[in-house]
């Protein structure tokens, strides 16, 4: 399972796709990705193998310079197109790799706040919280902070939001998570693997960091969210 997204200067769907093939060894059971064209957020996702994402885009084209992809590996709910990955609530988009232990108690508050599943997996109630507090009038990236504060268990994550073509909002807890630097591109996965046909400047976050990311560079935050310094390495990994 893996994680990756894009805040690039050309299509960002083939480049995704191609990272996500890089972390094919790690396994998956089903892939997606999302992308933002013309401020418009959109998915696409496939059960089985890559190929099967690819051939879907063949048909129904995601357009688009910014974009989150995803290789899931099922911990909650089976292997279906509606359990993939990127899930979204209104203008929230996330992928996660992990668990998040405490969605059920977050489901019901959600379901009182009047937002309810389609899926059956963990990873859903956090699109749905950061929807919750766009509602009620976060901004995107406060909504995410404030996201991230409830969650327990392990993850490592990525938000996308529409009509926001420049920001991802990067996450840690347990799970590996690198930011890639490119000029004037940036970007974000499970590893420098991942990334390597993008970019050799990467940083680490470390536990509990979360970044704010954008075609400018990533603010990367502790799990207090205090402004965190974290170095930038340059990572040779064949391309
Ligand atoms: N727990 C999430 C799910 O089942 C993420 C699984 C993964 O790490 O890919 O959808």
């Amino acid at each position: 399972c893996g994680i990756v997204g894009v805040l690039g200067n050309h299509e960002a769907a083939p480049l995704l796709v191609e990272s996500l093939k890089r972390l094919e060894y790690r396994g998956y059971d089903s892939a997606g990705i999302a992308t933002i064209n013309k401020g418009k957020l959109d998915r696409r996702r496939a059960v089985g193998k890559l190929v099967n994402l690819s051939d879907l885009l063949v048909h129904e084209p995601l357009a688009g310079k910014a974009g989150i992809g995803h290789t899931r590996w099922a911990t909650h709910g089976a292997a279906t197109t509606t359990n993939a990955h990127p899930h979204r609530s209104g203008p929230v988009a996330v992928v996660h790799n992990g668990i998040i232990e405490n969605f059920r108690e977050l489901r019901a508050e959600l379901a009182e706040a009047g937002l309810r599943q389609e899926s059956e997996t963990d990873t859903e109630t956090i699109a749905l919280l950061a929807h919750l507090y766009m509602q009620r009038g976060a901004t995107p990236t406060e909504a995410a902070r404030q996201t991230l504060h409830r969650l327990h268990g392990a993850f490592a994550l990525c938000f996308l939001f529409d009509g926001e073509d420049d920001l991802i909002i990067a996450a840690r807890k347990g799970s590996p998570l690198a930011i890639g630097h490119g000029d004037t591109e940036m970007f974000v996965g499970s590893d420098a693997i991942a990334l390597a046909p993008m970019t050799d400047r990467i940083t680490y976050l470390e536990e509990g960091d979360w970044a704010v990311v954008t075609r400018a560079g990533a603010t990367i935050y502790d799990a207090q969210d205090r402004l965190a310094n974290r170095a930038e390495a340059r990572i040779q990994v064949d391309a």
